[in-house]
């Protein structure tokens, strides 16, 4: 509360401890990732970062650390007796790949000069004045970029479709929506980096020649709206967004918008409609976004960890991009771990790494040295994967195969103790909740399924209630109009796949 107070009212305080006497500057930065940790101290140039620090710790970092260059062990990751003394040795941190998330917990979110001084802006100012629209959108679709949010749609073929449009007046959109219960990806970087993400949408716009972007952000993340409006006023106040950027003639303009938390929002024809101020509901495609998008006008809709990755792709090149990760699955890709797992926090992996490593490796293992049994992955879209999936390779293809899909990045790790019936009437709960009610298939079909659901938990459920499940999900899979009601069934299908045994022994146990 201390710090807050401080932080809210100045950019520097004078500390005087002993006869010692420092001015120390305050930064406010944005996550580092660490959640399992919080709050976290990063201490430079040494790159130590102390964990779970307590306001009285701060003396003796003080003392010890920002005056006389000492590390204070106490408060460093420990494991097996092994000290790790930098933050990029700490098993946590040491299989990352951050890209995307680079400056997240590095840089102050609140002043652009910060963000400048990581090269903030220089891959659009290389793309004005040294590319033409259609080399940036070349250099996109040459990388392979998927998008982010779920489907994995390559961003430079969907650009390329808008800039083909004979409509003239476009527009280019940011998904930040992120409703998945467990995820908060786009969040930490719009909290942490806005001025990526911002600048990943001005070279979209440049790309597609689009003279207005906006930013649909949900409202329960008022700290992401605000340091979002604080960028874009900034961005605006050094000529980088408004009329004549930086005297080469094109224009763009950026507005926020606040979604009011429907997860269906996170759908591009429900998002553009809740945009212009109608309800947010999908509609029957064609016409697509990229023809017909916002105000009827030809749209790119990306999310925000897609937009987060175009700077550097034109800045180190399609060729850098490409050797990261897959061959089908370039880049890397933002992870919200969390559930039964040592280390929760926000991650970021090469596409196609195990899921093994991701648990084990940076999450350190099952809570309380507990047995594996499930993973949760892509939210309520998703599906469970069990121990013999652990070697499964985190990428778009991989996981198709397998049933599964990534998603939006949420992974939710579940223990030996967890009951499976639990967990498929917990997401199936939220997507009927969820549902916009628009077509039969969802709105009734989720309610069927959850009744269900609830019977078996309650202890009345009847072996047919199995059946009946899967053969709501075939329906509903088959005839619901959106991605939320075509995929609401995953996590219980999933689950009666892997663990039947589990939903037979409630029937019968319970009786
Ligand atoms: Fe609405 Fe569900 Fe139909 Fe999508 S599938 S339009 S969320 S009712």
């Amino acid at each position: 509360a201390r710090l807050k107070e401080l932080t809210s009212n100045m950019d520097h305080v004078t500390v005087k401890i002993g006869e010692e006497i420092a001015h120390v500057g305050l930064k406010m930065s944005g996550c580092h990732g660490f959640c399992e940790m919080g709050p976290l101290v990063r201490i430079e140039p040494y790159n130590y970062l102390y964990l779970k620090v307590k306001l009285e710790d701060c003396e003796e970092i003080f003392e010890k650390t920002i005056l006389h260059g000492e590390p204070v062990t106490r408060l460093m990751y420990e494991d097996n007796g092994h000290v790790y003394q930098t933050q990029e040795e700490i098993p946590f941190y040491a299989k990352q790949t951050r890209l995307v998330l680079r400056n997240c917990g590095h840089i102050d979110a609140e002043h652009i000069e910060d963000a400048m001084a990581v090269g903030a802006y220089e891959s659009f100012e290389k793309a004005v004045f040294e590319m033409t629209p259609e080399a940036v959108i070349k250099t996109v679709t040459d990388a392979g970029l998927r998008g982010r949010g779920g489907a994995g749609f390559p961003a430079g073929r969907k650009w390329s479709q808008v800039a083909s449009q004979p409509e003239k007046i476009r527009y280019v959109v940011c998904n930040g929506d992120e409703g998945d219960p467990g995820a908060f990806m786009d969040r930490s970087v719009m909290e942490g980096d806005p001025h990526r993400m911002i600048e990943g949408m001005m070279l979209a716009a440049y790309a597609v020649q689009a003279q207005e972007g906006y930013i649909y952000v949900r409202a329960e993340y008022p700290l992401a709206v605000r340091r979002l409006q604080i960028a874009i006023a900034q961005a605006e106040e050094k000529g980088l967004l408004g009329e004549n950027i930086l005297g080469t003639g094109f224009s763009f303009k950026l507005h926020i918008n606040r979604g009011a938390g429907a997860f269906v929002c996170g759908e591009g024809s429900a998002l553009t409609a809740s945009i212009e101020g109608k309800r947010g509901m999908p509609r029957v495609k064609p016409p697509r976004t990229v023809e017909q998008g916002l105000w009827e006008k030809p749209t790119v809709l990306n999310n925000v960890e897609t937009y987060a990755n175009i700077p550097m792709i034109i800045k180190n090149g399609a060729d850098w991009y490409s050797c990261i990760g897959t061959p089908q699955s370039p880049g890397t890709k933002a992870f919200a771990l969390t559930g039964n797992v040592k280390n929760t926090g926000l991650i970021e992996v090469p596409m196609g790494i195990s899921l093994r490593e991701i648990i084990f490796d940076i999450g350190g293992g099952i809570k309380d040295d507990k047995g594996f049994k499930a993973v949760q992955i892509g939210g309520p879209s998703g599906g469970c994967l069990v121990e013999s999936q652990l070697d499964s390779k985190m990428d778009f293809d991989s996981l198709s195969k397998i049933g599964a899909m990534i998603g939006s990045g949420g992974l939710v790790v579940m223990d030996e103790d967890t009951c499976m019936v639990e967990v498929a009437r917990f997401f199936m709960n939220f997507t009927q909740r969820e549902s916009c009610g628009k077509c039969v298939p969802c709105r009734e079909g989720t309610k069927r399924m959850l009744e269900i659901l609830e019977r078996i938990v309650a202890g009345n459920g009847e072996m047919s209630d199995l059946d009946e499940l899967e053969e709501l999900a075939d329906m509903i899979e088959n005839t619901a109009l959106c991605g939320l009601g075509k995929s609401a069934p995953k996590p219980v299908v999933s689950t009666i796949h892997a663990f039947r045994k589990e939903y037979e022994e409630h029937i019968v146990d319970k009786k």
